[in-house]
């Protein structure tokens, strides 16, 4: 058995699909021309036919601008100048089509690379893509492909990026499995809202696990069983069973109100992604979006900044189908783990600590004025808030401030509807900001605490890193003082405070939460209904109380104990 971290809750038994890239090994032959020359172009019309094949399954699941990809590669694989080359080598050097296709992939990719013009630099990674495809066909190697997977699978992969989770088939990805990630590391979070099983941070696993072998995925414990015995097969059968029926018990609670024994009402949101995933909030019961994390529209963009009229569509979908209920817009949080095909981050020791977020926003305006107008476009669709993330300080909240209103000024004075009650809040996520929050409160209409954050710097320690996954301790009091600042510094101004960091779906810190008088908790979807039924069940007085003693505690160890006991877990 090994051991990982559980990130969405669920129990799957099925076939690992391994997703690991075939590693060649292509040496240079002495070979007949003309039978190398008929190779190359039949490993050119395979690999033509897998683009298109791979492009037809996509359809369904992405955008036309997501789509087009595809036709780059294959525009590619049709290039005379490509196949012309490779043929030449084969004439002049009597070698085989392997080592054609991989001398000429290898030079056309140098030479796009070292050109000036930002549109052809990105084309390496093209060729690169459709020679890669053309080696394994000639060599005869499956490259693996989510798209074409057809049979329940559990995924085994070092870590999945933004554009695998988005290309996976729920119908036959019973969950996944990865090496390296922690609960608040992208997948982890892409897990949740795609509401499949996943154990996260799984060392191991991928020098164990192989393809086709049967595979027990415990995403309630954070537990994995390679090749399992019929006994272990039955057991687990039983308890996906009766996961799945208390799942379905929760649903009466979907049009019930998120109130205390007591009569305290909070509101329990959702995270987002993408417009799709608001379809899980509604029917989890969310009262909201407490985060759309906006930064997937620009990481499965391909080319550029997505444009201000793509955003608008998106955002303008997203407040539409919430109806009026309140939908919080984070602008722009990338760098870090989360980087961009169009743009290259500068080289930083610790990418976590540097250019990204809002500091990233202020040095490009350009790209953040281009996403607050489109916000403010589609502000008159629904009940919209804003939220920069990562605020520092309070001359970055001004000046992010400031740059709004001139956009809001701009399309005022061009005619254009913008809603009058937009709030305009921020992130409470760098200990700085959660203890100024009294002073921050003043000027912003709304905190969100980003908890995966602000327990990373708080304990500085790394999200990503397994090894020190240790101090992710939402129940430190060191944390829960920080979240006390932040949501008394909100209510002396009259202001919400919101949770938007996974800490808020926590189902022994949610207690605690409610004590300290949190107003909004916003959590992957799948966790709403517990979370309403936990809190139809608790007292707010009492939990005011032990929050006040778990204050004074001394470790995150004394905190669980003492909710434990008030709770009753
Ligand atoms: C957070 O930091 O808690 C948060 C919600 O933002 P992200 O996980 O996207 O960094
Ligand atoms: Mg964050």
């Amino acid at each position: 058995m090994l051991k990982g971290i559980a990130a969405s809750s669920g129990i799957a038994i099925a076939k690992v699909y391994k997703l690991e890239e075939p590693k060649l090994t292509i040496v240079k032959k002495e070979a007949d021309v003309d039978c190398e020359l008929e190779k190359l172009n039949a490993g050119f019309e395979k690999t033509k036919a897998d683009i298109e094949l791979i492009k037809s399954r996509a359809a369904a699941n992405l955008s036309a601008e997501e789509l087009a990809i595809f036709d780059a590669h294959l525009m590619m694989a049709n290039d005379p100048e490509l196949k012309g080359q490779m043929k030449e080598t084969i004439k002049n050097e009597h070698c085989n089509a392997e080592y054609a296709a991989d001398s000429v992939g290898n030079m056309m990719v140098t030479m796009f690379e070292n050109m000036e013009d930002a549109y052809f630099k990105e084309r390496a990674a093209d060729v690169r893509d459709v020679t890669f495809r053309l080696k394994c066909n000639l060599c005869g190697v499956t490259i693996p492909d989510l798209t074409t997977i057809d049979e329940q699978v559990v995924i085994v992969a070092n870590d999945l990026t933004p554009s695998d989770t988005s290309q996976l088939n729920k119908k036959y990805t019973l969950g996944f499995a990865t090496e390296i990630g922690g609960r608040t590391s992208h997948s982890a979070i892409m897990a949740r809202s795609l509401e499949i099983p996943a154990v996260v941070g799984c060392k191991g696993i991928m020098e164990t696990a192989t393809m086709g072998q049967e595979i027990i995925l415990d995403a309630l414990n954070g537990e994995v069983i390679l090749d399992p015995s019929e006994e272990q097969k039955k057991t687990y059968a039983k308890r996906a069973e009766e996961f799945a029926q208390e799942r379905a018990a929760l649903k009466v609670l979907v049009n019930e109100k998120s109130i205390s024994t007591d009569g305290h009402v909070v509101d329990l949101a959702g995270n987002i992604g993408s417009p799709k995933d608001v379809d899980a909030v509604l029917s989890n019961g969310g009262e909201g979006v407490g985060l759309f994390r906006t930064e997937f529209l620009y990481m499965n963009s391909e080319t550029d900044f997505p444009s201000e009229d793509e955003q608008f569509a998106a955002y303008k979908t997203v407040l539409e189908k919430m109806n009026g209920k309140r939908v919080v817009i984070r602008t722009l949080d990338i760098g870090g783990d989360k980087k961009l095909k169009y743009f290259t981050f500068p080289e930083e020791m610790n990418p976590f600590l540097g250019y990204r977020a809002v500091r990233f926003c202020l040095d490009r305006k350009d790209v953040f004025r281009v996403q607050l107008r489109a916000l403010l476009r589609a502000s008159v669709y629904g009940k919209l808030a804003i939220m920069f993330p990562m605020i520092a300080t309070l001359k970055e909240f001004r000046e992010a401030k400031g740059v709004y209103e001139e956009e809001k000024a701009k399309l005022m004075s061009e005619g254009v509807a913008v809603a009058d009650n937009i709030e305009v809040g921020m992130m409470v996520e760098i200990p700085a900001s959660a203890v100024l929050a009294d002073q921050f409160a003043k000027e912003a209409d709304f905190f969100s605490i980003g908890t995966n954050d602000l327990i990373q710097y708080t304990m500085a320690a790394d999200r990503m890193s397994e090894k020190v996954s240790y101090l992710y301790q939402p129940l430190n009091p060191s944390i829960l003082r920080l979240v006390k600042l932040a949501i008394d510094g909100a209510h002396s101004q009259g202001k919400w405070c919101g949770m938007c960091g996974e800490m808020a779906g926590d189902e022994l810190a949610a207690p605690v939460l409610l004590g300290l008088g949190l107003d909004e908790f916003s959590m992957s979807a799948t966790s709403i209904l517990r979370a309403r039924k936990m809190i139809r069940g608790l007292s707010y007085e009492k939990m005011k109380e032990m929050a006040e003693k778990a204050l004074k505690l001394d470790t995150c160890e004394e905190v669980t104990e003492l909710v434990k006991s008030v709770v009753g877990k």
